[in-house]
């Protein structure tokens, strides 16, 4: 059997290390521990200090990796911390691209971090491949993509990015941010990203209780600088976080699952009702992106955005009267979270061009009844 190229379902629950080699234990242990005995200087069992390596972030490494059918991957504090690596890949002078709708702290940090230290960012509707074209440069070093957007569920093609970066911008790296749909749904590696980024923090743990990042490559001299980074640096993962991820990500194949069909039962409802101008969802036959997402995605997902006829105050009053969907931002998990983007996820984008509409809610549908779900959608509409 070819372990590389298992289904994502079985991946979920047999990727990475396999059983502890020490004990044979088949969950690998929280190794709560800062620093590794040498028998002598410089010879250890391939472990020197828990902020190098750890064998339960190794494990969860293994793990994700195999997931991204990736050689190599790398954990990291936050999603913003994996993040912020790959940006430290790049040097003062470099051009990035950014999409105009990525998730808000991404835009933060390349604006307000990067581009102070040197990097020359500019940001392109992704969703248009001539605009694209036009945007890069023999000077662009990073494209980065994120699909489905966040919030508004745009869909980019991967593959088309990727081939247009190699033909005008050949030394560029593609990362995708694969937060929203997991390697489950999409795999960008196969579609000529060379990075595959996540904030743990959501689908892959899955359970709101564990905040964490994940960079996947098969690109041995990327893994090798992201190693460095990791160590230099020092945003890692601590062993309980890396447990929790790891627990998390075995079923995730079963999560998607679920989120993706309640997800299409709640944008259906949505659909119908009156107090509803717009839902966006790439698993509807109206998505601006349906077709590109029916290529490179196995489901369309479980974030559902729509916007209110009632412009921001509709939009506010829902997110108030949801008594199953948690008001909360984050968004991945098993329950069901409603927030609404312009005034909580989005705010650091508030007054830019990249500023979200106000009258937008997110939904992150979980995995409960989704009849529950609708009757609840339904009593909070009636507020509008
Ligand atoms: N990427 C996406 C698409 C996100 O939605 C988020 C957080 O919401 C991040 C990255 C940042 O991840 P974290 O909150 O784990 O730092």
């Amino acid at each position: 059997m070819d372990r590389a190229h298992l289904d994502p379902a079985t991946a979920c629950v047999h990727g990475g290390a396999g059983p502890e080699p020490f004990t044979g234990a088949v969950v690998t242990p929280i190794y709560q521990t800062s620093t590794f005995v040498q028998s002598a200087v410089g010879e250890h069992q391939g472990f020197e200090y828990a902020r190098t390596q750890n064998p339960s972030r190794q494990a969860l490494e293994l793990h994700l990796a195999a997931l991204e059918r990736a050689a190599h991957g790398h954990s990291f504090a936050s999603g913003m911390a994996a993040t912020d690596a790959i940006f430290r890949l790049l040097e003062p002078g470099d051009h990035v691209l950014l999409p105009d709708d990525a998730y808000g702290g991404t835009i933060r940090l390349a604006l307000r971090v990067h581009a102070p230290a040197g990097l020359v960012i500019d940001t392109v509707d992704q969703t248009d491949l001539d605009a694209v074209r036009g945007a890069l440069r023999p000077g662009t070093r990073l494209v980065w993509v994120e699909t489905p957007t966040n919030p508004l569920l745009r869909i980019v093609d991967i593959a088309g990015v990727a081939s247009l970066a190699q033909e005008h911008a050949p030394q560029a790296l593609v990362a995708v941010d694969n937060t929203f749909a997991t390697p489950v749904l999409q795999l960008p590696l196969g579609l000529g990203a060379h990075l595959a980024v996540h904030s743990t923090t959501k689908y892959l743990g899955g359970h709101s209780d564990v905040v964490g990042g994940f960079v996947a490559t098969d690109d041995d001299a990327l893994s090798t600088r992201l190693a460095f980074l990791q160590n230099a640096t020092g945003a890692v993962p601590g062993p309980f976080d890396c447990f929790l991820t790891q627990r998390g990500a075995k079923t995730l194949a079963v999560r998607m699952d679920r989120h993706c069909a309640n997800a299409e039962a709640v944008a259906g409802f949505l659909s119908e009702h009156a107090a509803v101008a717009e839902v966006l969802w790439p698993g509807l036959a109206s998505h601006p992106g349906h077709a590109v997402a029916t290529t490179q995605m196995r489901g369309y997902g479980g974030m559902v955005s729509f916007r209110l006829a009632g412009g921001e105050e509709a939009a506010l009053a829902v997110c108030k009267a949801t008594r199953l969907f948690t008001l909360a931002e984050s968004l991945g998990a098993v329950e069901s979270l409603i927030e609404h983007p312009g005034r909580m996820t989005h705010l650091s984008v508030a007054g830019t061009t990249n500023e979200v509409p106000s009258d937008l809610v997110r939904l992150s549908v979980g995995i409960e009844a989704v009849s529950d779900l609708i009757e609840d959608l339904d009593e909070a509409l009636a507020h509008c």
